[in-house]
């Protein structure tokens, strides 16, 4: 494949002429270190800007920051209204700086700028539209009490609750804005004030949001945000002692690592890690419907999703049809530049993950997979791996067991919806999400119910909404992202007893 060279907005190349400093207490700083490191367009292989580098002296910083900025107010005095104004402000200037955002999304992570205008930034704007609103909503209850130690006395006992204090929020590079914007909505609505360690990979929309964020008025040391390497700034940040609770996204693998560093002094931890989900087709599904989803579920942003359709189960009179025609669909993916009009899918995010995905892609060889189409990295200078099928798959090959978090999807063929059917969807660690595609759809929902997964897609895929909460069983994690259920990550309860009379 031959790549052009993305022509660079011109605000944006005047944006990133000069190395993107940290936000630490309002303000825009260079790394204590003095230290930068090289961001790169994964199309091309070539360095694209510098950005300052925070280790621990940083996060050391930034989370004073955080800690004045919530004990002092005024972000956690301020009132429920004013909090939820400025927050909805937040996802307003992302709606109108759209298609800056998209350009950097496309530029840094490499996927097509129009699906990041239509998905990631349509979503993390929305993402604070929704969050502003639960400002205000935040309630206790009144509890009646019995008191049964003392008798005759009356009480009257409440919850209140209270934001948890200082987050450490550290996500990955697969959804650069739209996670940023998952993490910091729920945690400022709540009250919190935010220390956010971006992926080194892609630092560069979330430090653009940053921006917004001063601009819609949120005060100093509320959102600190800094760049640099997980086993340096987002180590420090998982293991701070004046940090009340760490939220994580990305590998299962690093997960562990971060409930380790948090174990010290007990901090509260949310995850949300990864999967290798099964999507699910009944002989009496539309065909049509169930092929374009099956694409989809697997090739939507290269397959570099925690929660794509990766394990593809087909009933066996339908199987040839299903795997040709999701191969057929697969090739017709047009794969280019992220800033090109006609790019349907870029690159993969960086030469890390083209050998981890391509290594992938040697092993189901080795181990007599075959595939329907790609099959093989195209070499060159940027990272681009093509839409792979593999079928003849083996239930304890490494392609089928593990999360290559790339575009290659194992389809399986079944014969019935039994027993064996579910304990074979359920045959992971991860439990993340799933698909099912039926004409029947009370037997889809019997499916559903059987699932161990935190999300269940019926005759659709990849449908996400800031009400929705999203999360994993078993291996993919701790607690939920977004919807209502995404506040008690954030929210300590506090009981209250007043005795009457
Ligand atoms: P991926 O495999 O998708 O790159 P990772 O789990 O490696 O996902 O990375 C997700 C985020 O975790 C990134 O911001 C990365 O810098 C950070 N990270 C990696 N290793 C550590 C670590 N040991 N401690 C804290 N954060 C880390």
């Amino acid at each position: 494949i031959t790549v052009t060279r993305a022509v660079v907005p011109p605000a944006i190349k005047a944006w990133l002429s000069t190395a993107r400093p940290m936000l630490i207490d309002g303000k825009w700083v260079k790394a204590q270190s003095g230290k930068t490191f090289d961001v790169f367009d994964p199309a091309t292989g070539e360095p694209i800007a510098s950005v300052a580098e925070g280790d621990k002296a940083d996060i050391d910083l930034a989370v004073k920051a955080a800690r004045r900025a919530f004990a002092s107010g005024p972000w956690s005095r301020m009132t429920p209204s004013e909090r939820g104004r400025i927050i909805h402000r937040i996802g307003d200037l992302i709606l109108e700086n759209a298609d800056e955002l998209a350009s950097l999304e496309a530029l840094d992570n490499g996927k097509p700028k129009a699906v990041a205008k239509a998905a990631d930034v349509t979503l993390a704007a929305d993402m604070f539209h929704y969050m502003s609103g639960w400002a205000t909503k935040i309630e206790g209850k009144t509890i009646p009490i019995s008191a049964l130690a003392a008798p005759g006395a009356e009480f009257v006992s409440m919850t209140r609750m209270e934001p948890i204090g200082v987050v450490g929020q550290i996500i990955p590079w697969n959804f650069p804005l739209l996670m940023a914007a998952w993490k910091l909505g729920p945690a400022l609505t709540t009250g919190c004030t935010v220390v956010l360690k971006v992926a080194e990979e892609t630092p560069l929309s979330a430090l653009r949001l940053g921006e917004l964020i001063l601009e819609a008025g949120v005060p100093a040391g509320v959102v600190n945000i800094v760049p640099g390497f997980g086993e340096t700034a987002g180590a420090a940040l998982a293991e701070h002692p004046d940090v009340d609770k760490v939220a994580f996204t990305g590998s299962t693998e690093v997960g562990r690592l971060i409930v380790q560093a948090a174990s010290r002094d007990l901090k509260k931890v949310s995850l949300e890690l990864g999967g290798k989900s099964p999507n699910i087709i009944l002989g009496d599904a539309n065909l049509e419907l169930a092929i374009a989803g099956a694409t989809a579920a697997i090739f939507f942003n290269h397959g570099q999703c925690c929660n794509a359709g990766s394990r593809l189960f087909v009933q066996r009179n339908i199987f040839d049809k299903v795997v040709e025609g999701v191969a057929a669909q697969a090739d017709k993916i047009k794969l280019g530049h992220g800033l090109s009009d006609d790019t349907e899918m870029g690159p993969l995010v960086s030469k890390v993950q083209y050998d981890r995905v391509t290594g992938y892609l040697a092993s189901g060889r080795r181990e007599g997979a075959r595939a329907l189409c790609g099959g093989e990295g195209l070499g060159g200078a940027g990272y681009f791996v093509p839409p792979t099928v593999l079928v003849d798959t083996k239930p304890n090959m490494k392609v089928v067991r593990e999360e290559i978090f790339g575009p290659v999807l194992v389809a399986t063929p079944f014969d019935e919806v039994d027993d064996a059917l579910i304990a074979e969807a359920n045959n992971t660690i991860y439990g993340l999400a799933a698909g099912v595609w039926s004409g029947n759809t009370g037997r889809a929902h019997q499916i559903a119910n059987r699932l161990r997964t935190g999300t269940v897609w019926i005759n659709c895929y990849h449908v996400f909404d800031a009400a929705l909460p999203f999360g994993g069983y078993k291996q993919s994690g701790w607690g939920r992202e977004m919807g209502q259920a995404v506040l008690s990550n954030y929210l300590e309860t506090k009981a209250i007893t007043t005795r009457l009379g």
